[in-house]
């Protein structure tokens, strides 16, 4: 029974617009603030009996009902509207049910009393509902289409490079060609010239990253035809190719989705920008960190990818 009640009030919580008295109107609130009571009793009982409560025939009176609203304000015309938030009724303390902190009493006429306050749910959703419902879906659509791409194989690879002392620079380096080369065939691009360099020069990325695939097969072929050993110069451009094209591709994912356009339908102005960012911020650097396994500048890396989705804080 308890249960029952506890999901209707719940859904009471209106998930619609209110619509401005003044100017008509309709929006998400941003949020509500509670309305500081004139009769609030947060101090002890010989403070607040001196100057908190004031009647109108100039004595110190407390009302027998107080009560406070949810206050809320019209983005186009800032009216001010308010809704039943808290209903406060005076009762008589026996000496038993007083706080040892007399936190919230006061006294009249030699008696103690405290008002207990029944609450009022917020009457509407607040934005901060609507971004988490946004972001929510959105995100769900990111993982999906990110997943859909091959890097959570490369990322694992290149972990084991970084981790397993088995996977030295040149076992990293032929495999992870081996597993660019699988992905260029699937895209099955089609030119005149069928080889793997002018597949690559076909690929829309650009011509640094190309430039860097094409420069690892060629030590590749001396690694592997002349028996060299990678230089640590190799090795860096190995990292920084991997880094590159990886954060490429998931740019280009992401750019498929328009995040900078995702709106609220409802009402647009109810876009929390600063949420938002930090929403996709977390969520990538989560991604390039255990998906990829990028450890270092995660964060320079995640800041310079959403300013080319134009994805900004304000
Ligand atoms: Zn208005």
């Amino acid at each position: 029974m308890l249960k029952k009640f506890k999901m209707l009030q719940a859904s009471s919580v209106k998930k619609k617009k209110i619509k401005c008295p003044l100017c008509s109107v309709k929006f998400i609130p941003r949020f509500f603030h509670l309305e500081k009571s004139k009769f609030e009793v947060s101090a002890p009982v010989h403070i607040v009996n001196k100057f908190k409560f004031k009647s109108s025939n100039g004595g110190f009176q407390p009302p027998n009902i107080v009560s406070r609203s949810w206050v809320t304000i019209c983005p186009e015309c800032k009216y001010v509207i308010k809704f039943a938030a808290e209903i406060g009724k005076k009762e008589y303390l026996d000496e038993d049910s007083r706080s040892i902190l007399h936190f919230r009493e006061f006294k009249e006429n030699g008696k103690h009393y405290e008002y207990k306050f029944h609450n009022l749910d917020k009457p509407y959703r607040e934005a901060h509902y609507y971004n988490t419902d946004l972001i929510g879906e959105l995100k769900q659509r990111i993982l999906k289409v990110l997943d859909d791409l091959v890097l959570p194989d490369w990322g694992f690879l290149y972990k084991m490079w970084k981790i397993d002392s088995q996977i030295d620079s040149f076992k990293f380096l032929i495999r992870f060609l081996s597993h660019l080369e699988k992905y260029i065939e699937s895209l099955k691009i089609t030119i005149d010239l069928d080889t793997t360099i002018a597949k690559i020069g076909a690929l829309y990325i650009p011509y640094e990253i190309k430039e860097n695939i094409i420069n690892l097969i060629r030590i590749r072929e001396k690694a592997v035809v002349q028996y060299y050993d990678l230089s640590e110069k190799d090795e860096k451009l190995l990292q920084k190719t991997y880094i590159e094209l990886a954060m490429e591709l998931i740019f280009q994912e992401m750019a498929s989705l328009h995040l900078n356009k995702a709106n609220i339908k409802e009402d647009p102005r109810a876009l929390d920008k600063e949420f938002y960012y930090l929403e996709l911020k977390e969520l990538l650097q989560n991604y390039v960190k255990n998906t990829l396994y990028i450890r270092e500048e995660t964060s320079h890396f995640v800041i310079t990818m959403l300013n080319r989705l134009k994805i900004t804080l304000g």
